[in-house]
């Protein structure tokens, strides 16, 4: 058996005649310059439409944008005719490990039968669907198994085909709150703890968090509230005491990450924008004045209308006690996102894809409008806004130069017809054509 030493030192040298390579051929032959050409493009950060489109990438960056952009010789021209390019969507709330299949019982027994590796091969069809609707990058806000870091990681180099993801590894939450497994008879399913995200008192929350970023989350997610889709819990009161809030919170803070609280329920809300979260996740049974509490400390909403649209219509699929919590949050989401509109509270578009299928992430868009954005403000809480909620604006959610070359065309004109967003004509992520 050859020793572990002598593994690591091939590996190593198989690395680095790699990367001697590739630095040799970068330097040789300069990427291709292509030009998207369109009738219009949508300046996210000045929130219009402007005219004609035109951006000039070369490899993964973009070189230049706007009317005015000059095209380089030699450059190959795409011209998409009657279409709006816009920078590449993102979700700010997915889970790629998994998909709802409409069955929910036979769903359950697939979770507990099926691999982790098995798991992760069938997730490769979901990000492929994800970067194909548009979206270039997305934030995983929990899963198991590391399947989305792993995801993650083949992705970025460039072994599977998705978006790029940021990803939270296991959400963090109490003993029979939201982030712990269903309650499965203990002598059957071992019990959850800190490493898997389940913590009780502000020491285990904190070490939760420091497992979670041990094992490389970009972004701490945490359960303040209850949630929809678990048999244990009530859905809207608080699962964490504010001690225990507050040492996630300042835990993640304290390694520079961002912090998304998962809530339904206004009490718990209130106790994790008092601890100085990030972002509330869904916030569907939140109050006029929580809302504006948010706007006051420039607290993201990521409302995920589609998943409590999509929860309500299928609520006959699910256990009783998880369809009744379907039903009520359905009731109410759309008219928690209005009173957050004429609040001002900072709206960045997210889905929660995997309650839904992967790919169909778009239709929140004319949910977000349906309920008092302007077509505008839907596409830049997508783009500019998530961007800003990721902490990667330098590089996402417009399309200025020298930024990632991920760029959505879509057919006509988006602030006309917002349901354009569901059929783009042209997707480039990271400067590779995905859909055309
Ligand atoms: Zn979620």
């Amino acid at each position: 058996m050859i020793g572990f030493k002598s593994v690591r030192r091939v590996a190593l040298a198989a690395l680095l005649m790699g990367s001697v390579s590739v630095q040799a051929l970068a330097a040789d032959a300069p990427a291709p310059v292509t030009v998207l050409k369109a009738a219009r493009m949508f300046d996210a950060a000045a929130g219009k439409i402007v005219s004609p489109g035109v951006v000039v990438v070369q490899g993964d960056k973009i070189l230049a944008s706007g009317p005015t952009a000059k095209l380089p010789d030699g450059a190959k021209v795409i011209d998409l005719g009657d279409a709006t390019l816009t920078p590449g969507f993102i979700d700010s709330h997915v889970h790629m490990s998994g998909q709802d299949n409409g069955d929910w019982y036979k769903g359950f027994f697939d979770n507990l039968m099926q691999h982790p590796p098995e798991l992760a091969l069938r997730a490769t069809a979901y990000t492929k669907a994800m970067v194909e609707a548009g979206f270039t990058t997305v934030r995983d806000l929990g899963d198991s198994d590391y399947i989305s870091l792993g995801l993650r990681n083949a992705i970025k180099s460039g072994a599977v085909e998705g978006p790029r993801m940021l990803v939270a590894n296991y959400a963090i939450g109490s003993t029979g709150g939201h982030a712990d497994q269903d309650p499965i008879r203990p002598d059957i399913l071992a019990q959850a703890t800190p490493i898997k995200g389940v913590c009780n008192g502000p020491e285990e929350c904190r070490a939760a968090v420091r497992y979670q970023m041990k094992y490389g989350a970009d972004v701490i997610k945490f359960m303040p509230s209850g949630g929809v889709l678990s048999l244990a819990d009530p859905v809207d009161v608080p699962q964490l005491t504010q001690e225990e809030m507050n040492a996630i919170v300042s835990e993640a803070h304290a390694w520079k990450r961002k912090v998304a609280a998962h809530c339904h329920g206004d009490l718990a809300a209130k106790m994790a924008i008092k601890a100085g979260v990030d972002s509330i996740e869904h916030g569907t049974f939140l109050q006029e004045d929580t809302l504006k509490l948010m706007k006051e400390k420039g607290v993201y909403l990521v409302p995920t209308l589609f998943a409590t649209y999509w929860v309500g219509g299928h609520a006959d699929e699910y256990p009783p006690a998880i369809a009744a919590k379907a039903r009520a949050a359905a009731a109410q989401s759309q008219k928690m996102f209005s009173w957050a509109v004429k609040a001002g509270t900072k709206v960045a578009f997210g889905t929660d894809a995997a309650v839904e299928p992967h790919g169909q992430g778009a239709k929140e868009f004319s949910l977000m409008t349906s309920a008092g954005f302007t077509p505008v403000q839907a596409l830049q809480a997508a783009t500019v806004n998530a961007a800003d909620l990721l902490g990667v604006s330098a590089d996402s959610g417009t399309l200025d130069s020298g930024k990632r070359a991920d760029i959505v065309a879509l057919p006509g004109d988006p602030t006309k017809d917002i349901t354009v967003t569901e059929h783009p004509k042209l997707v480039m992520a990271n400067g590779k054509i995905v859909r055309e």
